[in-house]
Protein backbone atom coordinates (compact mmCIF):
# COMPACT_ATOMS: atom_id res chain seq x y z
CA UNK A 1 0.00 0.00 0.00
CA UNK A 2 1.42 3.41 -0.66
CA UNK A 3 -0.15 7.08 -0.40
CA UNK A 4 -0.03 8.08 -3.83
CA UNK A 5 -1.78 11.81 -3.51
CA UNK A 6 -2.76 14.22 -0.74
CA UNK A 7 -5.23 16.93 -2.00
CA UNK A 8 -5.51 19.42 0.68
CA UNK A 9 -8.02 22.57 0.71
CA UNK A 10 -8.64 25.19 3.58
CA UNK A 11 -6.59 22.70 6.16
CA UNK A 12 -3.48 24.95 7.97
CA UNK A 13 -1.22 26.63 5.88
CA UNK A 14 -3.11 25.43 2.46
CA UNK A 15 -6.20 27.54 1.60
CA UNK A 16 -6.25 26.93 -1.64
CA UNK A 17 -6.48 23.51 -3.05
CA UNK A 18 -3.56 22.10 -2.87
CA UNK A 19 -2.46 18.37 -4.84
CA UNK A 20 0.48 16.93 -3.04
CA UNK A 21 1.53 13.66 -5.93
CA UNK A 22 4.00 11.14 -4.70
CA UNK A 23 4.93 9.46 -7.58
CA UNK A 24 7.88 7.83 -6.84
CA UNK A 25 9.14 5.48 -4.28
CA UNK A 26 10.39 7.87 -2.29
CA UNK A 27 9.86 11.51 -1.90
CA UNK A 28 10.96 14.54 0.04
CA UNK A 29 9.18 17.44 1.22
CA UNK A 30 11.57 20.42 1.11
CA UNK A 31 11.64 23.97 1.70
CA UNK A 32 12.15 26.68 4.38
CA UNK A 33 10.99 27.02 7.68
CA UNK A 34 7.20 27.80 8.46
CA UNK A 35 6.31 26.42 4.85
CA UNK A 36 4.41 24.11 5.59
CA UNK A 37 6.00 20.65 5.49
CA UNK A 38 4.82 19.65 8.92
CA UNK A 39 1.24 20.46 8.21
CA UNK A 40 1.46 17.84 5.39
CA UNK A 41 2.32 15.23 8.05
CA UNK A 42 -0.53 16.47 10.10
CA UNK A 43 -2.85 16.24 7.27
CA UNK A 44 -1.76 12.49 6.90
CA UNK A 45 -2.56 11.80 10.63
CA UNK A 46 -5.95 14.42 10.58
CA UNK A 47 -7.75 12.20 8.28
CA UNK A 48 -6.49 8.72 9.39
CA UNK A 49 -8.56 9.61 12.49
CA UNK A 50 -6.40 11.84 14.94
CA UNK A 51 -8.63 13.26 17.78
CA UNK A 52 -5.94 14.46 19.63
CA UNK A 53 -5.71 18.74 18.62
CA UNK A 54 -2.14 18.69 20.86
CA UNK A 55 -0.94 15.75 17.86
CA UNK A 56 -1.89 17.98 15.57
CA UNK A 57 0.16 20.48 16.89
CA UNK A 58 -2.88 22.89 18.30
CA UNK A 59 -4.78 23.26 20.98
CA UNK A 60 -8.70 22.77 19.50
CA UNK A 61 -9.67 20.54 16.85
CA UNK A 62 -11.05 23.42 14.55
CA UNK A 63 -7.23 25.28 14.42
CA UNK A 64 -6.57 23.22 11.72
CA UNK A 65 -8.76 24.94 9.17
CA UNK A 66 -7.24 28.14 7.44
CA UNK A 67 -6.96 30.96 10.68
CA UNK A 68 -6.77 33.91 8.43
CA UNK A 69 -3.16 35.80 7.15
CA UNK A 70 -2.32 39.57 6.45
CA UNK A 71 -3.95 38.96 3.18
CA UNK A 72 -6.89 36.77 3.37
CA UNK A 73 -9.84 36.45 6.02
CA UNK A 74 -10.17 33.18 7.67
CA UNK A 75 -12.33 30.54 6.29
CA UNK A 76 -15.39 28.11 7.52
CA UNK A 77 -13.97 24.34 6.49
CA UNK A 78 -10.89 22.67 6.06
CA UNK A 79 -10.62 19.45 3.92
CA UNK A 80 -8.18 16.73 3.22
CA UNK A 81 -8.23 13.53 0.79
CA UNK A 82 -5.80 11.13 0.77
CA UNK A 83 -5.40 8.37 -2.27
CA UNK A 84 -3.74 5.47 -1.40
CA UNK A 85 -2.47 2.87 -3.75
CA UNK A 86 -4.33 -1.02 -3.15
CA UNK A 87 -3.04 -2.85 -6.05
CA UNK A 88 -1.62 -5.92 -3.60
CA UNK A 89 -4.90 -5.32 -1.54
CA UNK A 90 -3.63 -5.32 1.73
CA UNK A 91 -6.79 -3.74 3.49
CA UNK A 92 -9.51 -6.14 5.02
CA UNK A 93 -12.63 -6.83 4.04
CA UNK A 94 -14.94 -5.08 0.67
CA UNK A 95 -11.67 -2.94 0.10
CA UNK A 96 -9.47 -5.62 -0.52
CA UNK A 97 -10.41 -6.10 -4.11
CA UNK A 98 -9.78 -1.73 -4.84
CA UNK A 99 -6.92 -0.77 -6.82
CA UNK A 100 -7.39 2.68 -5.14
CA UNK A 101 -8.40 4.09 -1.97
CA UNK A 102 -9.93 7.36 -0.76
CA UNK A 103 -10.25 8.82 2.52
CA UNK A 104 -11.03 12.09 3.23
CA UNK A 105 -12.41 14.18 6.18
CA UNK A 106 -13.64 17.52 6.32
CA UNK A 107 -14.26 19.59 9.88
CA UNK A 108 -16.46 23.24 9.79
CA UNK A 109 -16.43 25.63 12.83
CA UNK A 110 -18.65 23.67 14.91
CA UNK A 111 -15.19 20.86 15.42
CA UNK A 112 -17.81 18.18 13.24
CA UNK A 113 -15.93 15.95 11.28
CA UNK A 114 -17.22 13.91 8.51
CA UNK A 115 -15.47 11.07 7.06
CA UNK A 116 -15.68 9.51 3.31
CA UNK A 117 -14.43 6.63 1.98
CA UNK A 118 -14.07 6.28 -1.77
CA UNK A 119 -16.77 9.16 -1.65
CA UNK A 120 -19.44 7.42 0.60
CA UNK A 121 -19.98 9.20 3.76
CA UNK A 122 -18.59 7.05 6.84
CA UNK A 123 -17.95 6.94 9.93
CA UNK A 124 -14.14 7.56 12.11
CA UNK A 125 -14.61 4.03 13.03
CA UNK A 126 -14.77 2.69 9.79
CA UNK A 127 -11.59 4.50 8.51
CA UNK A 128 -9.76 3.20 11.79
CA UNK A 129 -10.97 -0.42 11.44
CA UNK A 130 -9.85 -0.30 7.74
CA UNK A 131 -6.27 0.93 8.80
CA UNK A 132 -5.77 -0.88 11.50
CA UNK A 133 -3.54 -3.66 11.16
CA UNK A 134 -1.34 -2.43 8.12
CA UNK A 135 0.60 0.25 10.01
CA UNK A 136 -1.13 2.83 8.77
CA UNK A 137 -3.36 4.25 11.62
CA UNK A 138 -3.17 7.61 13.14
CA UNK A 139 -0.44 6.99 15.90
CA UNK A 140 1.62 3.74 14.46
CA UNK A 141 4.64 3.55 12.76
CA UNK A 142 3.75 4.24 9.31
CA UNK A 143 4.64 8.00 10.74
CA UNK A 144 8.14 7.98 12.44
CA UNK A 145 9.42 11.46 13.63
CA UNK A 146 11.84 13.26 15.33
CA UNK A 147 11.87 10.68 18.34
CA UNK A 148 10.00 7.60 17.59
CA UNK A 149 13.07 5.43 16.88
CA UNK A 150 14.83 6.31 20.70
CA UNK A 151 10.90 5.86 22.06
CA UNK A 152 10.68 2.13 20.22
CA UNK A 153 14.51 1.31 21.61
CA UNK A 154 13.32 2.72 25.14
CA UNK A 155 9.83 1.28 25.20
CA UNK A 156 8.23 -1.77 27.63
CA UNK A 157 8.03 -5.15 26.26
CA UNK A 158 4.41 -4.46 26.59
CA UNK A 159 4.57 -0.90 24.34
CA UNK A 160 6.85 -3.02 21.89
CA UNK A 161 4.08 -5.51 21.76
CA UNK A 162 2.18 -2.95 20.22
CA UNK A 163 4.22 -2.35 17.32
CA UNK A 164 4.76 -5.68 16.49
CA UNK A 165 1.26 -6.26 16.83
CA UNK A 166 0.28 -4.35 14.12
CA UNK A 167 2.76 -5.23 12.07
CA UNK A 168 1.86 -8.51 11.98
CA UNK A 169 -1.98 -7.62 11.44
CA UNK A 170 -3.78 -8.93 14.42
CA UNK A 171 -3.80 -5.82 16.34
CA UNK A 172 -7.20 -5.67 14.44
CA UNK A 173 -8.99 -9.13 15.53
CA UNK A 174 -7.76 -8.04 19.08
CA UNK A 175 -9.72 -4.55 18.56
CA UNK A 176 -12.58 -6.37 17.46
CA UNK A 177 -12.33 -8.84 20.89
CA UNK A 178 -12.69 -6.50 23.09
CA UNK A 179 -15.54 -4.49 21.75
CA UNK A 180 -17.26 -7.92 21.63
CA UNK A 181 -16.01 -8.28 25.53
CA UNK A 182 -17.24 -5.31 26.24
CA UNK A 183 -20.98 -5.78 25.23
P1 LIG B 1 9.94 23.95 10.07
O1 LIG B 1 10.98 23.82 9.00
O2 LIG B 1 10.25 25.08 11.00
O3 LIG B 1 9.63 22.68 10.77
P2 LIG B 1 7.50 23.64 8.54
O4 LIG B 1 7.74 23.75 7.06
O5 LIG B 1 7.34 22.28 9.09
O6 LIG B 1 8.60 24.46 9.32
P3 LIG B 1 4.82 24.06 9.43
O7 LIG B 1 4.91 23.89 10.90
O8 LIG B 1 4.26 22.95 8.62
O9 LIG B 1 6.22 24.53 8.84
O10 LIG B 1 3.93 25.35 9.07
C1 LIG B 1 3.83 26.41 9.93
C2 LIG B 1 3.00 27.50 9.25
O11 LIG B 1 1.66 27.07 9.12
C3 LIG B 1 3.03 28.76 10.08
O12 LIG B 1 3.34 29.82 9.23
C4 LIG B 1 1.62 28.87 10.59
O13 LIG B 1 1.20 30.18 10.68
C5 LIG B 1 0.85 28.14 9.51
N1 LIG B 1 -0.41 27.63 10.05
C6 LIG B 1 -0.62 26.64 10.94
N2 LIG B 1 -1.93 26.51 11.23
C7 LIG B 1 -2.56 27.43 10.49
C8 LIG B 1 -3.93 27.81 10.35
N3 LIG B 1 -4.91 27.19 11.02
N4 LIG B 1 -4.20 28.82 9.50
C9 LIG B 1 -3.24 29.46 8.82
N5 LIG B 1 -1.94 29.16 8.90
C10 LIG B 1 -1.60 28.16 9.73
MG1 LIG C 1 8.28 21.27 10.64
Amino acid sequence: MRLKQIKLAGFKSFVDPTKIPFDNALSAIIGPNGCGKSNVIDAVRWVLGESSAKNLRGDSMTDVIFNGSSARKPISVAGVELVFENSQGRLAGQYASYQEISVKRQVNRDSESTYFLNGQKCRRKDITELFMGTGLGPRSYAIIEQGTISRLIESKPQELRVFIEEAAGISRYKERRRETENR
